[in-house]
């Protein structure tokens, strides 16, 4: 899934307002938002690792007739109260430097999003099909490695499997790459919101951060996943664990390369992901 306006019709699009709008990271660190959405359409109906669409109001840059971004749900399915569901969503405010004049632009939805205040009405398309998807057998182990907003479908995941239905028996582990402590979302001084799962037995959140001044999350995430390689490696010969990649495109090439080293050769690695992927038990949703 890109962020392309292909087959983007703006008349199929969902009313929905903003309920909240609430920082999660300090002013020390980049700006991300959780923002709650209220949609009053007792027929929306959402899965978690769904994603919606969120369509801005014109003129548009470059003459295009719509901007069209994709956004994933951090939270978990609830049943209509009878008028509508909430929806929660993980925003990082993006800006952008142009090569040429070397200016600073900002990015249009994610800006857009992010001065939105309470009461406001955005215009939604979905929600839209995901790969990720919860899978029935709570025996599963769920191998979750993302950075950034990345971790918004994990988010959703973890409600869902901890607090919607319990009694989950496999292992979950979620391995987050973030720059500093404070990028940790869901995992920082202002928002603990997934330390409520520590104490689960079934459940572990390690987390990397970047060790060098030049490194991003991605780096990060690639230290804690070789620090854990072993682990990881021993999960992945089980055919009960599901491996879900998200955040970072490159957290996808940092894992082959750390498995590549686990499986003996970067060929004998692409046979153990190929048959991951042919039982289902593979799904990335990676982007930037
Ligand atoms: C499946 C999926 C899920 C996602 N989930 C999340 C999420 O949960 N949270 C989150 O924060 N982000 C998420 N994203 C990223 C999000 O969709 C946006 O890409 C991001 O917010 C930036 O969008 P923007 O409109 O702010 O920036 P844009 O205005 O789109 O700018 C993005 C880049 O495109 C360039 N650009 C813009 N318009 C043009 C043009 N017409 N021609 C050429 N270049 C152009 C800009 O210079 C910049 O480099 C997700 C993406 C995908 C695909």
């Amino acid at each position: 899934m890109t962020d392309s306006e292909d087959n983007i019709n703006a008349s199929d699009a969902t009313e929905a307002f903003i309920q909240t709008t609430q920082r999660i990271t300090p002013d020390s660190a980049d700006e991300v938002r959780q923002i709650v959405l209220r949609i009053n359409t007792p027929a929306f109906y959402f899965l978690e690792g769904q994603n919606i669409g969120v369509l801005t109001p014109g003129p548009h840059p470059y003459g295009n007739k719509t901007h069209h971004r994709y956004y994933t749900i951090a939270n978990a399915r609830k049943s209509s109260d009878g008028d509508g569901v909430e929806l929660e969503l993980l925003v990082r405010r993006c800006f952008y430097i142009d090569e040429v004049s070397g200016e600073e632009y900002p990015g249009e939805a994610s800006n857009y999003l992010c001065n939105a205040q309470p009461g406001d009405r955005i215009s939604i398309t979905g929600p839209h099909r995901s790969p990720f998807r919860i899978p029935a057998d709570k025996s599963s182990n769920l191998l979750m490695l993302g950075t950034g907003t990345g971790i918004a479908p994990f988010r959703a995941f973890l409600r869902r499997i901890y607090e919607e239905q319990s009694q989950w028996a496999g292992n979950v582990r979620l391995f987050y790459g973030a720059r500093t402590g404070t990028e940790m979302l869901y995992m920082n001084d202002l928002n603990q919101d997934l330390a409520s799962y520590y104490d689960q037995a079934t459940f572990q959140a390690i987390k990397a951060l970047t060790k060098g001044v030049l490194k991003d999350e991605g780096d990060a995430l690639q230290s804690g996943i070789e620090d854990n390689a072993a682990e990881i490696w021993k999960l992945l010969q089980d055919p009960k664990t599901y491996v879900y990649l998200s955040g970072m495109k490159k957290i996808a090439a940092a894992f082959d390369v750390s498995m590549g080293r686990m499986a003996g050769s970067e060929t004998l690695w692409e046979a153990h992901k190929q048959s991951l992927i042919e039982d289902k038990r593979w799904s990335e949703l990676t982007y930037h």
